[in-house]
This record gives C-alpha cells, structure tokens and sequence, in this order.
C-alpha cells in the first residue's frame, strides 16, 4: 500500500523539493504550506509520516507537533530545522518530535532518513513472525512487537523515543547507563550535547509510568552517573 506523508513547510522551494524526491520513493506526498492549513490536514486523517517545519506562518512547528502527539494514534515526526537555532532542534525533540534534519539539508539525508522512519514504525507488521518477547517489570509490561506498554494493564500512550527508551531499560534491568549512552544507543548519531533531552524524556517517562514520579521505583536515578531499572529480580521476559 502506498504510504502517505504530510509536509507542512511554507517555503516554496523547499516543499516542492520534497514533493519531488519523496513522489519518486513511490510516496503519495501533501503539501500544507501554512501552520493553520498543516494542523488542519494532520488532524483529519491518518498519516504515515509527517514531515514538519519548525517555523511556519499561523500555527507554528512546536504547537503543531504538541497537537499531534495529544491525539490517540501515533505518528512518525521529521522536524525541519533551522541551522542558526540548536535550542530548535532540542525543543523539537522534546516536544514528541522523533527526529529532525537541520537546514539546509541534503535530499539524499532526507530521503534515508525518512526511508529509516517509516521501516521502523512499519516494524511491528513485518517483524510479527519472529516478534521478540513481551518484557515485564514490576506491574509493567513492554511488548516490542505491537510497541505497546501497560502498567497495571492499562495502555500507557508513549511517544517512540519514550518507548524505545523505556525499552532500552527494560532490555537491560538493573544496568546503569549514563545520559552519553542512552543518546548514543537510543537517539543514535549526531546527539552528543542533548544530555538533558534525556532527563526531559525521562521524567515524562516517569510521569507515564511510575506510580509516584517524584519517587521513581521503575527508572530510578543514580546520582552522578545515570539511570538504571531498578527492580532486577522482578525483570522476567516471557514468550
Ligand atoms: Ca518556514
């Protein structure tokens, strides 16, 4: 089935660009070119991807990813920044956006990453033979096949990095990781310096997950170091 992307960016050029190279991926491309008519389309229907620009005239960037990540179903983000700001590609990433590529960019970046975007929130149905096991913690349960998690058997809505994230703890209980390593192995390249995009996903992590946040006894904090999950013993993975 084709695959639908929405590109919400209001410079000419630069959506058509796009349109272009992503037409010739066999994706079926729309193009909004303003925050209210982007908001608008990404709102009314189902998406398989939406590529958005940080800064658009009415509603901008920030406010429309927020207004995204608020509705029930998941949507993979690409966040179009700007080179000048590096506080845009933090705030774009805090904000639920799951990844973003700095302009100006080359399309070839664009076009993997994108391909990369759409192969990992495609996973779920094509890796359904050879799903890997459901991973329980405490009263949480992770299953990576769905990208699903409860807690006391009731869905918890996460963000993909906050699942990959949370995860990544679960596949390794009781291991300690310092905010370099979590960059490194959950954002992958070219994060080094957002050590506090960490703390921000870990603490609305926590405010999905713990019972008490401010008392973390899931993801917990090891002063000077990093996070670990806690609860080793109680870490069983069942097929
Ligand atoms: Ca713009």
């Amino acid at each position: 089935m084709t695959q639908r992307i929405l590109v919400i960016e209001d410079e000419r050029d630069i959506a058509d660009l796009i349109d272009l190279h992503l037409r010739d991926l066999d994706y079926a491309v729309t193009i909004a070119r303003d925050g209210n008519a982007g908001l608008r389309q990404a709102t009314s229907r189902r998406w398989d991807m939406i590529i958005l620009d940080l800064r658009l005239p009415g509603i901008d960037g920030l406010e429309i990813c927020r207004q995204i990540r608020q509705a029930s179903q998941y949507v993979p983000i690409l966040m179009l920044t700007s080179k000048s700001s590096e506080l845009d590609r933090v705030v774009g990433l805090e904000v639920g956006a799951d990844d973003y590529v700095t302009k100006p960019f080359s399309v070839l970046e664009l076009k993997a990453r994108v391909r990369a975007m759409l192969r990992r929130s495609q996973l779920p149905e094509t890796a359904r033979d050879r799903s890997p096991p459901t991973v329980k913690v405490g009263n949480l349960t992770i299953d990576p096949a769905t990208r699903h998690a409860t807690v006391h058997d009731e869905a918890v809505e996460l963000t993909a990095k906050e699942f990959d994230l949370l995860l990544h703890f679960a596949n390794n209980p009781g291991r300690v990781f310092k905010r370099t390593q979590l960059l490194d192995s959950v954002w992958g390249y070219g994060h080094a310096g957002y050590e506090h995009t960490v703390n921000s996903h870990i603490n609305r992590l926590r405010a999905k997950i713990e019972n008490d946040p401010t008392h973390p006894e899931l993801i917990v904090t090891v002063w000077g170091v990093g996070y670990k999950m806690h609860s080793p013993i109680n870490a069983v993975k069942s097929p």
